[in-house]
């Protein structure tokens, strides 16, 4: 008997992005553009380089990112996501960032809207996730019972 030999290109995920409020588009300050996402919009809108990162990115801490606006559901999302369908709306012409995410076969924001959703017994919740970060110093205070590890961060 031959072995079965079981092909399949396509890696299996456990998330589908079609039912997810596209967190990853929102809960992020900063979605970052190379000059080669940059050179891609501008192709996508039929504009130059220089009018697509006036027109679709912004200055973050001197990194270039996609620019945002205000949302129906987060505090504020790209600009380029259909509020509506929570689509994106330039899916060929995303910036390579987009492309990746989340470069696993779990997201873990999907993974929290099924757990929220099961456990709240329904499934039009939105658990409204933010995500910041900061730098964290860890240090080691000796107490009289012994060392105990500490963590001091600034609040932006
Ligand atoms: S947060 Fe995860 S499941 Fe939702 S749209 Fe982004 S990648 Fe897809
Ligand atoms: S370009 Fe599209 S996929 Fe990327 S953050 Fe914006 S809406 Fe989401």
């Amino acid at each position: 008997m031959s072995e079965r030999v079981i092909k399949d290109d396509q890696p299996r995920v456990y998330f589908d992005c079609n039912k997810c409020p596209a967190f990853c588009c929102s809960i992020y300050e900063r979605v970052v553009v190379t000059k080669r996402d940059i050179t891609r919009l501008a192709k996508h809108f039929g504009v130059s380089f220089e009018e697509a990162r006036e027109r679709y990115t912004a200055d973050f801490e001197g990194e270039r990112v996609l620019k945002r606006v205000k949302d129906k559901i987060f505090e504020k999302t790209c600009m380029f996501l259909d509020q509506k369908t929570r689509g994106c709306t330039i899916y060929h012409g995303r910036p390579a960032v987009c492309r990746s995410y989340p470069g696993r076969s779990r997201c873990a924001y999907y993974d929290v809207l099924r757990f929220e959703r099961s456990s709240q017994g329904d499934e039009s919740v939105i658990p409204l996730i933010k995500i910041t970060f900061h730098e964290v110093e860890e240090e080691t205070e000796e107490y009289a019972d012994g060392p105990e590890r500490v963590y001091e961060w600034d609040e932006k």
